[in-house]
């Protein structure tokens, strides 16, 4: 009997230790009946949701958030607006390198599974996508091993040195610089002024790999990491496409679908997006794999403006534009802007053409845009057929209990 409860005393000493130095003085107690999403493990708290606060937490705190009847719930970081904790953890443990470590691991190993990792024929994947990995508010995108950090969160931000170093140890062959980049990405209200720096390691080759072909990355001045990793299964779809097709890629920017239908065999590609950097970044992209062929062209234009009097008719067209819904109250807005877009393409494309045509507007699911791309045939009375409904590939997992994180739809559509 007393050697039992000695032995009981020796393995629960530890953690009742360990749980006694971390006591989190920052609680949440959250109203009535206001638990049960998080009970289904949806890893956000609204703040209408909050009976009260203790130990005055500010933005980017670590908060223990409990029940009506004070029964622990989750841990996560505090932030002000209408998401008030963004959850790290529904079990009761300190946010430390250690916690970091964990998490990161879990993702790289992810990725390993995937064969994302093979250095000589990929080394561009996204190792954190925010809730899909458990992890609000980050992500992580690797170029090379340069990891480009984007923080969401004030909560994030606040971490990021000890996330770097956590990286570091959890890749330290593969890892040689960390970037922060989150100038624009941090709540404007937090008033942070984030400088875009090097927390580990310096500037170095920027030439990532992605199915063996060569991008080069401006992580420092490009638009969001730098490169759109989201598509890459859907480029090396384009590319079986590509084969005797003249092919037309609107919102090019660093020419990713470009240059895999270059690969594929297409008879003449078109770049066309508003920005004058792109364009170039999409040239570069172009010699880089295709050193003076000529089937390339790139124009610095509008959309609309080239669709509405573009020279040539197309086989193979691509729509990938920017988000038109960055909130929910755009939608109408928006999903008009889809339906305009597309009814153009199906004007100019050739009879048995080819349509990618995406949305990365997280506020508009993909009933509603696949009813904008109807709308769109309908009004030019084209008949259209789907081939293949697309998202987002494996490296930006989505965390079944968050279905909000599934932002990218495509279809491949066949036009008669
Ligand atoms: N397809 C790209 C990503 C596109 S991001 C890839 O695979 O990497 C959206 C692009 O649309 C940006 O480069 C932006 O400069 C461009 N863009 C935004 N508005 C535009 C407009 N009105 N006309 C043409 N391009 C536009």
């Amino acid at each position: 009997m007393c050697l039992l409860d000695q032995s009981f005393t020796f393995y629960l000493l530890p953690f009742t230790l360990h749980l006694f130095f971390y006591m989190n003085k920052k609680k949440i107690f959250l109203k009535p009946k206001k638990e049960e999403s998080l009970k289904r493990f949806h890893p956000w708290v609204f703040s209408g949701a909050i009976a009260k606060a203790e130990g005055a937490p500010e933005e980017g705190d670590v908060v223990d958030v409990f029940d009506s009847g004070k029964n622990f719930l989750a841990v996560g970081h505090c932030q002000i607006g209408t998401i008030a904790v963004r959850i790290l953890s529904f079990d009761q443990e300190p946010i430390d390198k250690e916690f970091w470590k964990k998490r990161l691991k879990a993702a790289y190993q992810l990725r390993t599974g995937l064969g994302l990792t093979k250095r000589e024929t990929n080394n561009s994947y996204r190792l954190v996508h925010g809730e899909g990995d458990f992890l609000p508010g980050l992500i992580i995108d690797m170029y090379d091993g340069t990891a480009v950090f984007q923080a969401h969160s004030v909560g994030m931000h606040v971490s990021r040195q000890e996330i770097a170093a956590a990286l570091k140890e959890i890749m330290p062959e593969e890892l040689h610089a960390v970037f922060y980049k989150s100038d624009n990405t941090l709540p404007y209200k937090a008033d942070l002024k984030s400088e875009n720096q090097y927390l580990l390691g310096k500037k170095a080759g920027n030439i990532a790999i992605e199915n063996s072909l060569k991008f080069r990355i401006d992580w420092e001045k490009g638009q969001k990491t730098g490169f759109f990793i989201d598509q890459r299964e859907n480029r090396a779809l384009l590319e079986k496409y590509a084969a005797g097709r003249s092919v037309l890629n609107m919102f090019c920017y660093t020419g990713g679908f470009s240059v895999y239908a270059m690969r594929g065999g297409a008879t003449l590609v078109h770049s066309v997006d508003s920005s004058a950097k792109a364009i170039e970044l999409t040239n570069e992209n172009i010699t880089l794999n295709f050193p003076n062929d000529k089937r390339h062209k790139a124009f610095a234009e509008d959309a609309f403006k080239y669709l509405d009097t573009m020279p040539d008719d197309y086989d193979l067209i691509v729509l990938d534009p920017p988000a038109f819904a960055k909130h929910k109250d755009a939608l109408r807005n928006a999903l008009n802007g889809y339906r305009k877009l597309n009814a153009k393409a199906f004007e100019k494309i050739k009879p048995g053409g080819i349509l990618f045509t995406f949305s990365c507007s997280q506020a508009v699911d993909k009933q509603q845009f696949r009813l904008a791309v109807f709308s769109a045939a309908a009004q030019v009375g084209r008949k259209v057929r789907i081939l293949h409904q697309l998202t987002q590939p494996a490296d930006h997992p989505v965390n079944i209990y968050h279905p909000e994180g599934e932002y990218l739809k495509g279809l491949v559509v066949y036009v008669e």
